[in-house]
């Protein structure tokens, strides 16, 4: 148990929690842990949660850690699947909720905010103002705008509006050694990189400035079956090769596909928005190859259908089953590894494999990220998972985790797509990025957090 009485004079008293129901949500629901919490295993929380209301008590309380070494693991909505926060029961929860400020600069389309605020609440009062973040991931109802930098997220609409890293210009940061970075998006020596994608290893996000965009006047779905997969890869690879950049296209395999188009053998869905004027070129251009490679046009209800249910979370529902796990694991590769990337994942033997599906998106000129959904049944008699043993099911869940991103890595992809990477991808992590990668970034942690307080044993 931490002592915490000297954080009290730093935020008062009523924003220094330690009661069980506040402990228990600084662990990720969507989680590793939350099979074993499921299964009556105890779950590792943090000591208490401190509620920082301004930049310089966030300083404040860094500079405690430091002094009392205690563990420091900053939250926001904890949305992350891949244990980015691993609380460590003498460590601290910094939930930046209170830091909700945010200013909006219309000339300049920009909109500065504290890292607390929540990303669909910030992009619904943008809307009103006719503005848009353009970042629409899946989990856009659960992040903050601290956690959605700090995991680099990724929207549906990234074809035109790119990943959060690419709208951010600035950053306010303190680092784990309690100094205040005030970043900003440079030509040379850009520091913000860093700090984007980085899980809170390297600094605590107070603040951010965002670029904006007026809402679109016009948007506009289409929707085309395909004979294989693969016509269909090549159908939204040649879309982003043009001037065409669409503002979503993904990519459904048969399993997929399924709930919005029951016969198909491989769905692409795309959609265009913006300006009527530029948008009608885009528009034309992709269903032109869509038709030039094959594809059958089928009703554009189809995208409203996927649309609709796209921020539905039943598929890490099976994690509520005592005897079912569902994995999600992401794959970037360039369009010379996209296809021998889903063959390499498709063709692995998993045990106890009760559903598998994928889908293509983020295309961009060179490449395009995979999302694989796996879902195992561990009761039968023979499995390697028994569901008895919540320990056994986690070794089993890390095993088919590190079997997947190895066939990912030998394909020549990347699992850095988004999701982030946490405890669970980091032993794959370490293989992709090698020895001499691993040594630099451990310097970097050392630098911006020399007694490693941030979210130690994530990452790096
Ligand atoms: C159902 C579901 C769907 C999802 N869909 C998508 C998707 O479409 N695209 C996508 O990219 N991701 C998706 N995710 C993953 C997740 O939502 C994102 O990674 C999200 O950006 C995490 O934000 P958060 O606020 O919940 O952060 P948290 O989970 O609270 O934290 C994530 C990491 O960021 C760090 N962090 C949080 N705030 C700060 C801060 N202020 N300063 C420094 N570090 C900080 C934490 O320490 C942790 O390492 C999905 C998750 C779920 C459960």
């Amino acid at each position: 148990m931490v002592d915490t009485t000297r954080l009290v004079p730093i935020v008062g008293s009523a924003n220094v929690r330690t009661d069980a129901d506040t402990l228990s949500r600084t662990v990720s629901a969507w989680a590793i842990p939350v099979i074993k919490q499921r299964q009556g295993n105890i779950v590792t929380t943090a000591s208490a949660v401190v509620y920082p209301g301004s930049p310089d008590e966030v300083a404040a309380i860094v500079a405690w850690a430091n002094e009392t070494k205690t563990p420091l693991h900053p939250v926001g909505g904890l949305s992350n699947t891949v244990e980015s926060v691993a609380p460590t029961p003498n460590g601290v929860a910094i939930d930046l909720a209170r830091l909700n400020a945010w200013t909006l600069d219309e000339e300049s389309l920009l909109v500065t905010v504290g890292a607390g605020v929540r990303w669909a609440e910030l992009e619904e009062t943008l809307n009103q103002q006719a503005y848009t973040l353009g970042q629409v991931p899946r989990s856009f109802k659960l992040l903050t705008v601290g956690g959605a930098i700090a995991t680099n997220a990724v929207g549906a609409l990234s074809g035109r509006y790119g990943r959060v890293g690419d709208i951010v210009q600035g950053m306010e940061v303190v680092t784990g050694a309690g100094e205040f970075l005030q970043l900003r998006k440079t030509a040379n020596f850009d520091m913000l990189p860093l700090f984007i994608g980085s899980e809170g290893q390297f600094g605590v996000i107070t603040t951010a400035t965002l670029r904006i965009r007026p809402l679109p006047e016009v948007q506009a779905g289409m929707a085309f079956t395909f004979r294989t997969i693969e016509d269909a890869i090549d159908a939204a690879r040649l879309i982003y090769r043009t001037d065409s950049r669409p503002t979503l296209v993904r990519v459904f395999d048969s399993e997929s596909a399924a709930p919005f188009s029951p016969q198909a053998k491989a769905l692409l869905i795309a959609t265009v928005e913006g300006q009527e004027l530029a948008q009608t070129g885009i528009y034309q251009l992709a269903h032109a190859i869509c038709q030039t490679v094959g594809g059958t046009e089928v009703s554009s209800f189809v995208v409203d259908s996927w649309y609709s249910r796209w921020q539905e979370t039943d598929f890490l529902s099976a994690n509520a089953h005592p005897n079912r796990i569902a994995i999600i694991v992401t794959a970037e590769a360039t369009w010379a590894n996209v296809k021998g990337v889903e063959q390499a994942v498709r063709s692995l033997m998993l045990p106890n494999v009760v559903q598998r599906h994928a889908n293509l998106c983020h295309p961009s000129p060179n490449g395009a990220t995979w999302e694989f959904f796996i879902e195992a049944q561990t009761n039968s008699i023979d499995s390697p998972i028994n569901s008895i043993n919540p320990q056994a099911m986690y070794i089993a869940y890390q095993e088919t985790i590190t079997h997947i991103s190895n066939a990912i890595l030998q394909a020549g992809g990347s699992i850095t797509a988004h999701y982030g990477i946490g405890k669970t991808l980091q032993s794959a992590m370490k293989a992709e990025r090698g020895a001499a990668q691993t040594a630099i970034w451990k310097s970097m942690k050392a630098v911006f957090d020399p007694n490693n307080l941030l979210n130690p044993g994530v990452f790096v």
